[in-house]
């Protein structure tokens, strides 16, 4: 190994260096960063990005979307979780009015101001990312989301909770100001808890205070502390008029986590102080769980083991639901953001169509339900139904098929019967890959390819017992025909040649017997000429 592939650090912070001193002082945008840490180079955004920002950072300056309106807008995309629709289209509604008003008037700032930072409690995969990432890009703000975990208390072992603001910078196309108004979204928080039940985390204790800073109005450098490059830039501009830092007074801090041990000990004290008919178990585990969530206090979260301060800066929380299978069956056939509509757009990209039985549709959440990844087992359900469908109907004839309970159950024979029922339309995709293969053999070598029948079949076979294309077949058999071809057209100027089934079947040997019979036939041509004088 050479001393350059030792140390790959050090490697590309010599590029960066060469790069930064190339560049010289002029490129403000160019940024420079350590592997995996601060900010990329970030190419100049095109004037086409320039004026949606633009648009956008006048969204936020004349905000007058009401609650209503984003929640509107969610149920299209998300199923149930109408409690979290509610309480985020409020959050963030008033988070948006008080920045235009702190824009309209900048002495409103020195007023105290409680963020309506947000607090999301629930199982995984019920839409708490979705409904977050739904509302960025209603509103046009950038969004970064990241889990709590790969974060360190120092920052020098793991990553710096810094580097999520300077995230938000690259996800605004380096436009600082709009990054501003950004939402960051924390997943895993409940792993940094360090109280009962969780273990003494002193590290998570000290990630907590790290992001309570960030929560505060803080201003974060553009540079990582390591980012060597970076802050040499700064240096060679002098600092001057460009803002070399991110203010988070108007960030919006979005923390998330599935609780599951929460709902253990809210279970205990709710159920200590009253047993009544609300706290009656209703036999469901799952809606246990979020019923005792949605009861969570901030002593709940504190015993839990987060920092009094950081869990009072997420003043605004909400529990979201597990979804049921019906849930399920509902996010696939009524959620703007189906994958099932995903999946129907990919097959009519090769001109397919596919329709789904209700039957099918229920079986498909019958089975995601049991993965216990909310609607994530969905995806890993269609995905197993779909993935041979999508890799061999684009090569056959069909152009529509249904997808019902026994497609569900085993996918790979009914595609098999598929494919094997509709054998007989093949017979126009062949003869059209053979058209297609002759048409660029001409373009490329100017020398005409004509199939027989026989021939086509030969060729068919082959293609069909080997599973290849019969594209490749004739690439593969035909290999050396171009060199052939063209001495005999030299010989006799012959420029289209018959492609019979003897000559599918042994390409070589007849294209050698073809290549002699042409040089015999150009002597005697030469013979019979009268001498020209
Ligand atoms: P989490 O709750 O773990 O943050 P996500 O929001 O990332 O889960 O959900 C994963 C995916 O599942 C989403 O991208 C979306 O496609 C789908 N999904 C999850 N919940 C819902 C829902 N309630 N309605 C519609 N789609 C959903």
């Amino acid at each position: 190994m050479s001393e350059k592939d030792d140390n790959p650090q050090m490697d590309d912070l010599q590029k960066q260096l060469q790069n930064l001193f190339k560049q010289g002082p002029g490129n403000p945008r160019v940024t420079f960063a350590m592997p995996g840490q601060g900010m990329p180079e970030q190419e100049e955004p095109s004037d086409e990005q320039k004026a949606k920002d633009e648009e956008v950072l006048r969204r936020i300056r004349d905000f007058n979307l009401k609650p209503k309106d984003i929640r509107d807008h969610l149920n299209r995309y998300v199923i149930r979780q109408d409690e979290a629709k509610k309480v985020l289209s409020v959050a963030i509604c008033d988070h948006y009015n008080h920045v235009r008003r702190c824009l309209e008037k900048p002495k409103l700032l020195e007023r105290e101001y409680s963020k309506q930072n947000i607090l999301l409690l629930g199982p995984t995969g019920v839409g708490k990312t979705y409904l977050m990432r739904n509302i960025a890009k209603m509103i046009g703000v950038p969004f970064v989301k990241a889990d709590a975990t790969k974060f360190s208390e120092t920052g020098y072992v793991g990553n710096d909770v810094e580097d999520l603001v300077r995230d938000l910078v690259k996800a605004a196309n380096g436009n600082i100001e709009l990054a501003q108004y950004g939402i960051v979204y924390i997943d895993e928080i409940d792993k940094i808890a360090g109280g009962e039940g969780v273990g003494k985390d002193v590290s998570g204790r000290g990630v907590q205070i790290n992001l309570l800073k960030l929560m505060e109005d803080t201003e974060v450098s553009l540079f990582a502390p390591n980012d060597i490059m970076g802050q040499m830039q700064a240096m060679m501009r002098g600092g001057k008029n460009k803002k070399e830092t991110i203010n988070t007074r108007h960030v919006l801090f979005i923390v998330s986590g599935a609780f599951d041990k929460l709902a253990e000990s809210v279970k205990k004290r709710v159920g200590n102080a009253a047993i009544g008919f609300a706290n009656a178990p209703s036999g469901d585990e799952d809606e246990d769980n979020n019923r005792y969530l949605a009861q969570a206090s901030t002593a709940d979260f504190i015993k839990y083991g987060f920092e009094p301060e950081f869990i009072g800066r997420v003043p605004v929380r909400v529990a979201c639901e597990s979804l049921s299978e019906g849930d399920l069956a509902k996010i696939l056939t009524s959620s703007e953001g189906s994958l099932l509509r995903q999946y129907r757009s990919d097959f009519q990209g090769y001109g397919i169509e596919f329709d789904i039985t209700p039957e099918a549709i229920t079986e498909i959440s019958h089975r995601a339900h049991g993965e216990k990844t909310g609607a994530r087992g969905l995806m890993t359900v269609l995905e197993r139904i779909f993935r041979d469908f999508k890799f061999e109907l684009p090569s056959t004839a069909i152009k529509s098929f249904e997808v019902t309970t026994e497609t569900v159950a085993n996918p790979e024979e009914t595609l098999t019967h598929l494919v094997v029922e509709n054998k007989h339309l093949m017979d126009s995709v062949w003869k059209e890959d053979l058209e297609s293969f002759a048409k660029s053999f001409e373009s490329e070598h100017g020398i005409r390819l004509k199939f027989t029948d026989d021939a086509a079949d030969v060729l068919i076979e082959v293609a069909t017992e080997s599973d290849k294309t019969l594209r490749t077949i004739c690439e593969d058999r035909f290999k050396d025909f171009q060199h052939g071809l063209k001495i005999i057209q030299r010989n006799i100027d012959k420029d289209t040649f018959e492609i019979d089934a003897d000559v599918a079947k042994e390409p070589d040997k007849q294209l050698s017997a073809w290549v002699v019979a042409s040089f015999k036939e150009a002597e005697q041509r030469q013979t019979e000429e009268p001498p020209t004088e």
